[in-house]
Parts: C-alpha cells; structure tokens; sequence
C-alpha cells in the first residue's frame, strides 16, 4: 500500500492498475493496455530461481550442464543475467526458488522494472511445502487419498498454502489428479489413486484448501490440476511413453477429476509429458483449448511441464524447430511456458510474422495478471520474514501432519498380533532399510532437519510401553546394498528377540537418486520389493517369531508372499514428518487404523492393469495357473474392532428418471475399541446399451464409533450417480434395474446389496 500512495499522486490514469480500490478486471486491462509486446510475452516466461541454478552449477560438471537442462541451467545466460531480465520485466514467473530472502530478492528487482509486475513464482508443493527445508511434510497424496477424508486434505492444504507464502511462493503445482492404474509407473505415489470419484473429492478439497475462496488474500495460493491427460498410463509404466486412450475411457475415467477441478475454479492446469492417441498433450488443441476450456469451462491458465515444448521436436519429433514448437503449443491453448530462455524470441517472432495474433497473447497475459493482482502481489509481492518463522512447521501444521499420517496407514493383515501386546512381546527387533531414515518423506521432498522428522525406529522408541525393549539392526540403509551377511545377522538376532518389526519398501528421496527406485522417472518393470529386502523377510520369518512388515513405498507392491507368510503387515505409503509416531501409535495400540485402499494392489506386474470397476468380462476366463484377484482390492483396510451394517433400506423401490433415491444405513460398531468405518456407496447398471463397470464408487462417508455405539447414515443417490455416456456419447440415464451396494471395501463379499428401477 505504501508503494502505492508513492505513485498515485501522479494519477494520469497509466498507474491506474495500481489502484487496489479498481476491480481486478480494470487493472488488468488497464496494464495490458500500457505493456509492450515484449512485455506481455515475458510474463508467458518461468525461469527457475537463480539459487537452483547455483546449486546445479557446484554439483554438475560443465558438460553435464550442457548435456542436461533438466536441472535448470541455461547455457549462455548467467544468473547475473537472469537478474538482469528480472530488473527490466522480462521474467513472468520463477520455479523453485529456495528461499524466502531469495523471493523477496527476486520481487525487489521486479519492481524496479518498468511497470513493476510481480513474478509469480511456483512450487512442486504436492504434500506440504516439502521442497523447501523445514517445511512441515504430510503423508504423500496416495496415503492422504488413504484417509478417505478431504476434509483433513483441505485443511493440510490450508497449511501448505500459508507455509507457501511464508517462503514467498504463491502457486502450487498440485493436484496430480491422474487416475493410477498402472503401478509400475513411478509417479503413483503422487496421485489420490485409481477411482474417478474419490480422486474427484481429494482434487476438489487440496484445491480448496490452496485456493480458498478465488486466492484473495496473503494466505492463499494458486492450485494447479496435472497432468492433462492420461499421463499415468503410459505405454509399459514408462513415464512420457504414448499413451493411447479411447474417448470413451477418457471421459469415464480420466476427465471426471478435471471437471471436478474446473467446477472447483482451479486456476491452472499443466499439459503431461506424453502423447494422447498421437498428438503430444503439449500441443493439443483438442485437449487444451476444445475440451478444457470450451466444453468444460476452465478459466484459469494452462502452463507446460519441464522442458515438454522443447521436447515437441527431438522427443516427439511434430516440430522440426523450436520456434515451430512454440507456434504449436500457443495455438493448442498453452499460456506459460516452463522454463527457460528458448521462449520469449520464438514467440515474439510469430507474432511478428502474424502467425500469432496478439490478441492471443493476450489471452494468456490477462489470465497470468489476473492471478497476480488477486494473490494482492502488486500491493505486496514480499513474505516477512519474521511471519515465515512463525508459519513454517508451526506447531498447528504438524498436529495435522500427525493426524493424518495416522489416518492413512492401511492395516492389510493382522493375525491376531496387533496392537503388539508387549507383555507377550517385550523383546521387538526393529530392521529393515526404512525403518530409520527419511524414506517416510516421499517424492518432491528435500532432506529435512533430523529435529523435525520421526522415523519409524524414533517413533517406535518414543510411544514403546515401558515394558517393553527395542532393540534396532541396520542390515543397510539403501535399498539396493542389503549384503547376505546382514540378513543371516539379521535373522539370527530375530530368533533372540519376541517380535520382529521389519520396514522395507522403496525410496522416493529425489536428492539420492543413485538409490531411488520410486517416484518421478523411477519406472519400473516389475512391482516386487526391490533387491534382497524379499529374502531379508524370508529370513525372519524362518526365526520361527512373529514378523510384522511395515511397507514404506510410494506404489503398490507385489508382496504376495509376504501377506501369506507374515503375522501382521501395514501400508504406510510416505507418511511424512511424523510417520514414525503415527505408525508406532498403531502398532501399540494408541490409534486405531482406519484407512482403506485407494488402489488395488495386484499380486504382480503382469496382473497390470487390475483394478476395481472393470468391466463384466474382465474375468470370463481367469489365469491358468495365476490368481486373477487382486492381492488386495480398492477400499480395503482393516481396523482393531469391527462394524456390522443393519436395516439398509431403499426410500423407493422405482424411481423416474430424474428423480433421487436415499439409503439409509445402520452402522454398529461391535467390536470393544472406539474407531472409525468408512462406508462405501457403489451403483452397477444391471443391463445397459454400451458395457459397464461391474460397480463404480459414487459416495462414502466416514464415521466415527464407540464400542456398541450405533447411527444411522443417509445417502442420496442422485440421477447424476445413474449417468453414463451412451454410444453417441451423450451423458444419460436410462431406464432398468440399478444395484446398489454398500459395505467396508469394493469386494464382494463385504458389500451388502439392495437393487431399485429406474421407469422410462
Ligand atoms: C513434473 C511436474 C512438476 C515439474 C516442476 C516435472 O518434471 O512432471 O509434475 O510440476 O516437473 O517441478
């Protein structure tokens, strides 16, 4: 505001977007108004933060820079340069920048520039502000999906979003809303999981909690939806492969979570790597610009994925230039280009040639400018310092961080072994390579401060009855390195021990990447546990004690063997900050596991893709000699008590077809521990003119129970719950018999199901 009155008092209408009393349409137009065409193009121009670039420069060599501009470096442009470009209005925005001095650096010299525009400036903030050293880390989203809960995602988000500002960021390249499918992709770990309606409701509430309320005001961000589209269905698992997808999966299973983003206001949205159906998503026309923004409505902007515009000429070979590349993914509907200084000239020179028209970049800078002036960063682009102290990792953030790291830990086997009964078991050795690093931080995060995380050993040591004495042996801290000699030493200290806890999984720690087997371009071509960590637990289970395997992975395993062989076994995914204590408080009885897949975990690779709501004929003929079954299926989870489901009723037998049903549901918990069932609510079409799946998810609620403590719960079961896409694929409902089932998990054998018609 200060800034403001500075420059007012000039009051020739050319500041006028300096005004904060003019609406954010007249300020935008009025800046547009005054911005060369230079001007304009620069704010379509994200460059990482000039730290990263330090930082890449001390740990690559000169050709290695060269060679590899994924870590941001840019040949011939020097970070003084990059300075510079800032000072004169030539950068839009900035990724990962590292600091909050180094954000207020970088809007200190955007200002001095000719129309003072701040930089927007971005982060991969997927699971807390994670990136940044300090931040306070959440459970990845695949074990926030776990929680069946959004509103404990909206209110991490929350968090995140001021944790974010307080480092200077203000937009966050989250939701990964891809449906996951395939595990042996490496990003699934990122995502809510293989259901369109339950990564729907997860999209919508991180997108809430980022944007608030439209992102006026300094504690909000700017959500981003990715990746558009289909991106987690490679060919072969293999991150950017093709992908080739009907129109009829693409708007069954793929679109539901974007239109759900689109009604939620996202304001951005980032183009995948790979190619759709043989058009590279980056310079997609229909899926940009036809299907995003004029059948579903999005209004916000769309930014391309690292280096992908480069990439429409040597990777997928559509553009013989760059520039040509540049033409193709302006006029597919792109807006932002990341990152890098092979944007501005090319597309400068198109709009020159008229191959552009200005009016188009236009487009794109209104919408860019928009978001700034609503952030507030034209009155105030910095972070105080002093605020970001009391922000980053408050004390509020980690209680929600704990809660549902708790909440997302899926109890998938307990031979009557849990909670641990540490009179019986008063010796426990604790092995395995996760179970004392930072493993439980998952994807998109930097090493963070020992002080602020609780590995599984610390936690175990921290919530341990008194009674009880643990005793921890590293058999190798990567996953890759567990030698012969560890496990014998391994499994010969089991046989003096009651008890072994054994935390294998995989490693999504992106800063050693020599040891990653997990998370982005860490494909895989089979699902097992990676390296010896099968025969470490073989080894165990021979002492003859009972073995409790803790998975800590950012994908579903093929851990067959293990589920038949061990008494106990728990996926924590990467439950963040406090994913230690979270676990220990389960395995000793303090918390009560509640959460349920929200993927199916298929025994092995060549199982891929099994999921849920496939499709009636899926298993007319099963495997010869294999299960076909999944290992274990979507929405599946157990818990230390039990719920029984009474008098389900139906409200009506038939219904008109634009007419809704309620089921009502009576839920006991008849176990003798408190806890918490999320029911699930799946609708199967009995006969319908195309196939369809042999159910599908479209309610759920989670509710809270005392021992012996009944309620009722009410579903409304809406028309819209009954629409599929017809052979012209227009959306209807049509007439005949509809099964609804409603239980603990999509098997079968745990849904309850009731059928009513639906009358022409
Ligand atoms: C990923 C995006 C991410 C971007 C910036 C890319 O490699 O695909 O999801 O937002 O990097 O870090």
């Amino acid at each position: 505001i200060g800034f403001y009155s500075s420059c007012k008092d000039k009051n020739d209408g050319e500041e006028n977007y300096l005004n904060p009393n003019l609406s954010v349409d007249v300020r935008v137009e009025n800046l547009l108004s005054q911005m060369t065409l230079e001007e304009k193009i620069a704010q379509m121009c994200q460059y990482v933060g000039p730290e990263h670039i330090r930082e890449a420069e001390m740990v690559m060599s000169e050709k290695d820079l060269h060679d590899n501009d994924a870590m941001g470096y840019y040949p011939g442009l020097s970070v003084e340069d990059l300075e510079d470009m800032t000072r004169k209005g030539m950068v839009g925005s900035f990724l990962h920048v590292k600091t909050p001095e180094e954000a207020n650096h970088l809007q200190k010299l955007a200002r001095e520039s000719r129309l003072k525009i701040p930089v927007l400036i971005g982060i991969d903030a997927i699971h807390g502000n994670a990136l940044n050293v300090g931040a306070t880390v959440y459970p990845t989203p695949i074990g926030m999906a776990s929680t069946w809960e959004p509103a404990l995602v909206e209110r991490s988000a929350r968090e995140t979003a001021l944790e974010m500002r307080a480092m200077g960021a203000q937009w966050a390249f989250t939701p990964n809303i891809d449906i996951a499918r395939d595990a042996r992709w490496g990003r699934v770990g990122e995502t809510f999981g293989e259901d369109p309606h339950l990564v729907s409701e997860m999209g919508v509430a991180m997108i809430q909690g980022m944007q608030g309320d439209n992102f006026t005001g300094e504690d909000k961000v700017i959500a981003c939806a990715k990746h558009l589209i289909a991106g987690s269905e490679p060919v072969n698992g293999l991150n950017a492969a093709p992908m080739d997808v009907s129109e009829r999966t693409l708007r069954e299973v793929f679109l539901p979570p974007y239109q759900a983003a689109i009604d939620a206001n996202v304001f951005s949205m980032m183009a995948a790597h790979n190619e759709l159906n043989g058009v590279p998503c980056h310079s997609n026309h229909y899926i940009m610009t036809e299907l995003m923004r004029n059948e579903m409505g999005f209004d916000g902007f769309f930014v391309s994925d690292w280096m992908d515009i480069e990439r429409l000429v040597d990777l997928h070979f559509v553009a013989e230039t760059e520039k040509e590349a540049c033409y193709l993914s302006v006029d597919a509907g792109m807006d932002m280009h990341m990152h890098g200084p092979r944007f501005h000239e090319p597309v400068k020179e198109l709009v020159e040639e008229g191959r552009l028209s200005e009016e188009r970049i236009n487009q794109s800078v209104r919408k860019i400018l928009e978001a700034k002036f609503r952030l507030g960063l034209f009155e105030n682009p910095f972070t105080d310092l002093e605020m970001a102290k009391k922000q980053i990792f408050a004390k509020e953030h980690q209680q929600t961080a704990l809660d549902m790291a708790r909440k997302s830990i899926v109890l998938l086997k307990n031979e009557n072994i849990l909670p641990i009964n540490t009179t019986k078991y008063r010796r426990i050795l604790v092995t395995g390579p996760n179970a004392n690093n930072q493993t439980i931080m998952g994807d998109w995060s930097a090493k963070q401060p020992d002080e602020n995380v609780l590995t599984i050993f610390e936690g175990l040591k921290q919530e341990a009855p008194a009674n009880c004495k643990l005793s921890f042996y590293n058999c190798g801290e990567t996953l890759l390195s567990i030698e012969d000699s560890k496990i014998a030493k391994a499994a010969s200290l089991a046989k003096n021990h009651d008890l072994t806890i054994v935390v294998v999984g995989e490693n999504s720690m992106r800063y050693k990447w020599d040891d990653k087997t997990c998370g982005e371009n860490t494909d895989r071509s089979n699902i097992q546990l990676p390296g010896k960590q099968q025969e470490l637990v073989e080894a165990l289970c021979k002492s003859g004690k009972p073995v409790v395997v803790v998975l800590v992975n950012g994908r579903p395993l093929g851990v067959e063997w293990i589920a038949n062989n061990v008494s106990a076994l728990l996926e924590a995914w990467e439950p963040g900050s406090f994913g230690g204590q979270a676990l220990a408080e389960i395995l000793f009885g303090k918390f009560n596991p509640s959460a349920k897949l929200p993927i199916s975990i298929p025994r092995n690779a060549g199982q891929i893709q099994t999921v849920y709501n496939h499709k009636p004929s899926q298993y007319f003929h099963k495997y010869k000699a294999d299960e076909s079954s999944a290992l274990f299926p979507f929405g599946y989870g157990l818990s230390y008590t039990n719920f029984e489901y009474s008098n389900i009723k139906l409200s009506k037998e038939r219904v008109k077809k634009n007419e809704s049903v309620q089921l009502s549901v009576q839920l006991t918990n008849v176990g003798n521990r408190r806890g918490d069932e999320i029911v699930q609510l799946y609708i199967r079409d009995e006969y319908s003119s195309v196939t369809r799946p042999v159910k599908e998810l479209k309610a759920f609620k989670k509710i809270d129970l005392a021992p012996n403590e009944s309620s009722v719960l009410e579903f409304d079961i809406s028309p819209k719950m009954l629409e599929f896409y017809d052979i012209n694929m227009n959306k209807k409902v049509e007439a005949g018999k509809f099964i609804v089932m409603i239980g603990g998990s999509s098997l079968d054998e745990d849904l309850h199901k009731l059928t009513f018609e639906v009358i022409k």
